[in-house]
């Protein structure tokens, strides 16, 4: 069912979102990469360690290493030898023996403890325990991080630099991952003249485009930029067929709403197919989701920050999907009005607010300034948003509220 202007209803947020979802599948395409160049990039196969992590027992201290039996009796056995870092000492400690061992390296056969240098003496070729140490004492187990056979990083994970970190210390140098998504974006507009270009009357900076293609920049995406495209329906209608043929998703912003020279529901229902129009959602309400010859589409409102906030809440879950990733939302937090926030039932507020803690430690928050949709200083100084409820009314200093970090 198409939901439109008509009805009295506008589409919840989380059903706008469960619709998106359920309708577009994952891409399946993926490709083997180097690692270096897998920052950012989703896991289309499960990574599977074959050896143990680390691979021996080894040191956690500059120290000494011994069969802590022998410090039950004694307080002082015969240095026999010495092990560093990739260079082990390659026999078997004996009774009454120990050797010099650096961070890293291998506990040889025999020992199965260290002491801290600190904690010890030499005296002549003897070193001297100021501490008895228990079994296992600063040793770093075989496989404790890691074991041979286990899944290191699922399917579907976004690599950060943390993962990329894991999967070489496994060995792994090539990555199987899903491939880019072809994202298409269009800014739609008479008025938008680009950056650097004087600007003629009644003409305002395109800038939509600068904060969208920034925010495509955290997804696994190869950006397709159609630039500014005039508001005239057979000019519009030929870059939205070519996008719709290129891409996998296009995002236009502008021209969604209802004035004379809005376009782009036309255009969507003539060439493609409107899933649903409108969301119960402020800023942003003529958001439109459909699909074009090949490509999904989504159709984000002009004013700058509802195209900012609806990237933000509606298209990042349809991307993390499209993009085989485990669909995952930022966490919210419990925070203290520190004053009167205004909301009126009917729709699901994102206000830009800022939050701060006091002396106390409590977390208090509060809207930054002037909330229209066209007041991109709202969220360029904001730190978080103030998640308000569809149906919710003012909050009252004192009340506590969700907020999200931006
Ligand atoms: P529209 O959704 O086309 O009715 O545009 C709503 C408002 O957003 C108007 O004031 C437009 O001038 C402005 N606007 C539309 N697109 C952009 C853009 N790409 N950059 C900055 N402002 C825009
Ligand atoms: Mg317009």
């Amino acid at each position: 069912m198409i939901e439109t202007c008509d009805s009295p209803k506008l589409l919840p947020v989380q059903s706008a979102i469960s619709k998106m979802l359920n309708q577009v599948t994952p891409i399946i395409e993926s490709e083997s990469i180097e690692l270096e160049e897998a920052l950012g990039r989703v896991l289309a196969e499960d990574v599977i360690s074959n050896i143990d992590v680390p691979p021996n027992d080894n040191s956690a201290m500059d120290g000494y290493a011994m069969r802590s039996e022998d410090l039950t009796n004694s307080q002082q056995l015969q240095l026999v030898g010495t092990a560093l870092a990739g260079k082990p000492y390659g026999k078997k400690i004996l009774a009454g023996q120990c050797i010099r061992i650096m961070t890293g390296a291998v506990i040889p056969k025999g020992a199965d403890s260290v002491v801290m240098q600190e904690n010890t003496e030499v005296l002549h070729d003897s070193i001297v325990f100021k501490q008895i140490p228990e079994y296992g004492n600063s040793v770093r187990k075989a496989g404790e991080d890691l074991q041979k056979g286990q899944i290191v990083v699922t399917k579907g994970t976004k690599l950060t630099p943390a993962f990329l970190a894991l999967i070489a210390s496994v060995g792994i140098a090539e990555v199987s991952v899903v491939r880019n998504l072809k994202v298409g974006l269009i800014a739609t507009g008479d008025e938008l003249t680009p950056p650097g270009q004087p600007i003629e009357a009644g003409a305002i900076y395109e800038s939509n485009r600068f904060a969208l293609t920034a925010l495509l920049k955290a997804f696994p995406v190869a950006l397709f930029d159609f630039g500014i495209v005039k508001d005239d329906k057979i000019a519009l209608k030929a870059v939205f067929e070519q996008a719709g043929q290129h891409c996998d998703l296009v995002l236009s912003c502008g021209g969604v709403s209802v004035g004379d020279a809005d376009y782009v529901k036309e255009i969507l229902d003539e060439q493609g197919s409107i899933k649903f129009w409108k969301v119960a959602i402020k800023p942003g309400k003529p958001f439109a989701f459909g699909a074009l010859e090949k490509a999904w589409f989504c159709g984000l409102p002009g004013n700058p920050v509802s195209s900012f906030v609806t990237f933000e809440q509606l298209v990042t879950p349809l991307l993390q999907k499209l993009s085989g990733q485990t669909i995952q939302q930022k966490p919210y937090f419990v925070a203290t009005a520190s004053c009167l926030i205004k909301k009126r039932p009917g729709r699901a507020d994102f206000q830009r607010g800022i939050f701060y803690r006091d002396q106390q430690g409590k977390l208090w928050v509060k809207p930054n300034g002037k909330q229209g949709s066209g007041i991109m200083s709202s969220i360029a100084n904001a730190n978080c948003y103030i998640l308000l409820e569809q149906e919710a009314n003012d909050v009252q200093q004192g009340e506590n509220v969700k907020i999200r970090m931006i």
